[in-house]
């Protein structure tokens, strides 16, 4: 198979089996490397996120680290009487569309005989991590913020990872798993471009579930970007293979609580000004400073979309309606919901949103929203 590993900021690109987690100059990485779509294989494959495996970079099936995910079901719900497409990526192994990231990454790492992997994240990242690098029999290390919600550390502990609590900041949390990333590879789901080989077949699978198109409009809740970017990168695999005419906009969600893309984009900066976050009940997404923070941008501006920012007050009001009409989701995951009630759309636009995390890891969370409800 040939792939690169290029610099996203100056001319270096590195040896195909490099295990950096970013260039000797500091910047982030992407995989050079051009996905096929075979569409007559696909269709005779088992429905799931391995089915495009003409377009995933890894050589060899042995190294493949899969539960069978994905291909997760679209729902076709309402909310102020207008239509939206709900991709149910709750319901993954580990809880949330990482899976996707993990499942390449750490098959890369299987194929580099990696054997010990450490990583940071505020939660479900580190559970994706940790359950595949459990599935590969390869040694596990995930750094916490002290603050992450107790479900989230239990699963992450149950996968066998040695779990490490940092306390203060998410953005120290990081920093002690840089250290670390010294002498073990960096399995980091913001760093590692691989991560973002896996997210993109959430745009595979929306594009063969829509009957082979592209929506219009995908809302993608945005942190440090793994599934706004992978969505863009398989969206232009499609566009480069001739399945499709244009690109999906894109709009990309922030919590108003902790939104450093948002200010961003309304004052058109291109620097990246670090926000201290005044909480959020949206954790998954309370990135301060984004890693690709400039990339995300440049998809959202190339797209035609935009960066919407929403309330607490606001999501706690779209977790409510989705779970109303029966599904469960993180309060994270309500954000898509929340945006699209905020944004205009046309009348036969197709708009696909995600419920990016399961409802039951954030138990603690729901109970305290449950309260205002009696
Ligand atoms: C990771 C995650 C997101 C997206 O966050 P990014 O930092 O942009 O990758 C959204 N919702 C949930 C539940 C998540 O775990
Ligand atoms: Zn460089």
């Amino acid at each position: 198979m040939t792939l690169q590993v290029a610099c996203q900021a100056c001319d270096a690109v590195h040896r195909s089996d490099t295990r950096l987690w970013r260039c000797g100059c500091g910047a982030a990485l992407d995989v050079g490397f051009q996905g096929a779509i075979d569409v007559d294989a696909i269709g005779r494959r088992p429905p799931g996120m391995w089915r495009y495996r003409e377009a995933l970079p890894i050589g060899a099936d042995a190294h493949v680290v899969s539960f069978n995910e994905g291909f997760t079901p679209v729902v076709r719900m309402q909310f102020d009487g207008k239509p939206l497409s709900v991709k149910q990526e709750n319901l993954f192994p580990t809880g949330s569309f990482k899976d996707r990231g993990a499942s390449v990454l750490i098959s890369r790492a299987l194929e580099l005989g990696v054997e010990k992997v450490v990583e940071d994240s505020s939660g479900n990242a580190g559970a994706a991590v940790a359950a595949y690098a459990a599935k590969a029999g390869i040694e596990c290390e995930i750094y916490v913020p002290e603050s992450t919600s107790p479900g989230k550390l239990a699963q992450i502990r149950l996968y066998g990872a040695n779990l490490i609590r940092v306390p203060g900041s998410r953005e120290d949390t990081a920093r002690a798993a840089m250290e670390a990333a010294e002498s073990h590879f960096y399995a980091s789901h913001v760093w590692n471009p691989f991560f973002f080989q896996g997210t993109k077949t959430y745009a595979f699978e929306i594009w063969e579930q829509l009957d082979f198109s592209a929506p219009d409009t995908l809302i993608v809740p945005t942190g440090h970007g793994t599934m706004l970017i992978g969505a863009f990168l398989g969206f232009r695999d499609l566009l480069e293979n001739g399945l499709i005419a244009r690109l999906p906009r894109m709009i990309a969600v922030q919590a108003a609580g902790c939104a450093p893309l948002y200010r961003m984009w309304r004052d058109q900066s291109a620097n990246l000004a670090p926000v201290d976050s005044s909480g959020t009940i949206a954790e998954g997404i309370a990135i301060a400073e984004p890693t690709r923070a400039s990339q995300i941008l440049d998809i959202v501006h190339e797209t035609g979309g935009r960066i919407v920012a929403v309330t607490d007050a606001e999501i706690e009001r779209a977790l409510l309606d989705i779970c109303k009409q029966g599904l469960y989701a993180e309060p994270t995951s309500a954000t898509a919901v929340a945006a699209f009630r905020k944004i205009p759309t046309e009348r036969d636009e197709c708009i696909v949103a995600p419920l990016t995390g399961h409802g039951l890891k954030s138990t603690e969370k729901l109970l305290k929203l449950t309260e205002g409800q009696e």
